[in-house]
């Protein structure tokens, strides 16, 4: 068997034309235009990366972006103050706090801090609360992507064995959630699981978070099975380049899955089109109006609601 490819970035790039119709229709209808604030602290390459990426995907889905860079000498009390104002500033309805911050900054202060209903990374403890009690919440972004990928090959996923590798606030356990809200069976594996390759086995579904380039071998996989791969590894090659290789050695998975994630054009796409869809429904949630669900609706349909 040769697994079908989850082409993340076409589904990607049709989730954020969804979001891009949403957003254009709020600005119409409502003269609501989605506001997105993104604070880089410090010159992270990577983060600097992201968050180019995420400012000019957010003003080509119609949205108007903030760019916040500060250096990385900010102290703490600085930047709370910063989360302070883009918490009261009306025309920010997302706000995103690039991690990893500074040593000498608490992160999970800074996020405790920004407004729940602006919290389009979804990692603050009040959503983080919300999802886990099945109330409705931000969720973040990366998590959401996974789950949309699996859900265009497997549409109900109830009922079937879904094994997560990873149990990261960011990754792991949110989608442990979200899972768990559409009735799978899961099983959390992470780095004191015994017999790791047995647990994968029974997965019909299976994510790996782990950040461990090509750890999850082909014989790990149950035939058939779909596989999410969310690694992010950056790999030295033999001819001196750097690579991005998954979590899942692909060229082994992809002869025994049924379907599977490539990396990268899996889930990375996937996590920045979340961000913006979290960030159009922060500013519906903000304006009364009801939170558009890009998942199971298209946005002509919603906007006719
Ligand atoms: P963390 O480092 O926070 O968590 C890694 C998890 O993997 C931990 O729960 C850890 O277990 C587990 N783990 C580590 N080693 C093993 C092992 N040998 N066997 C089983 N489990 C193990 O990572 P993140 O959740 O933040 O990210 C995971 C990966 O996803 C990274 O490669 C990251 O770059 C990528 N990523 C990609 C995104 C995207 O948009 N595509 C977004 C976010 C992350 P324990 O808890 O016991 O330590």
């Amino acid at each position: 068997m040769t697994a079908r490819i989850i082409d993340g970035k076409a589904i990607a790039a049709e989730l954020r034309g969804r979001v891009a119709d949403a957003s254009h229709r709020l600005a119409r209808d409502r003269s609501l235009v989605p506001g997105l604030a993104v604070v880089l602290v410090g010159s992270n390459p990577a983060s600097e990366v992201y968050v180019g990426s995420k400012t000019k995907m957010a003003v080509g889905s119609g949205m108007r972006s903030f760019d916040h860079r500060l250096p990385d000498t900010v102290s703490e009390v600085e930047l709370l103050a910063l989360v302070g104002r883009l918490n009261t500033d009306p025309v920010v309805h997302g706000i995103l706090v690039q991690l990893p911050l500074p040593a000498h900054i608490d992160a999970q202060k800074i996020v405790a801090a920004i407004d729940p209903r602006k919290d389009v990374d979804g990692f603050s403890p009040t959503n983080a609360g919300m999802l886990t009690t099945g109330l409705p919440a931000l969720v973040p972004c990366t998590p959401l992507g996974c789950l949309m990928l699996a859900k265009t090959v497997v549409p109900s996923i109830e009922g079937l064995e879904a094994v997560v590798i990873g149990r990261s606030n960011i990754v792991g356990k949110p989608l442990v959630q979200l899972l768990l809200a559409e009735n799978a069976t899961v099983t959390v594996a992470h780095s004191k699981t015994r017999d790791l390759p047995d647990v994968c086995r029974r997965a019909d579904l299976l994510f790996a978070a782990v950040g461990r380039p090509e750890m999850v071998r082909g014989h790990w996989i149950k035939p058939g099975a779909t596989v999410i791969d969310v690694g992010v590894n950056r790999v030295l090659g033999a001819d001196g380049k750097n690579r991005i290789l998954g979590d899942v050695a692909f060229a082994e998975a992809r002869q025994v899955a049924g379907a599977i994630t490539p990396v990268p054009g899996g889930v990375g796409p996937m996590t920045i089109a979340c961000l913006l869809a979290n960030t159009v429904r922060a500013a519906c949630a903000l304006a009364g109006l009801p939170p558009p669900n890009f998942e199971r609706q298209k946005a002509e349909d919603w906007a006719r609601e």
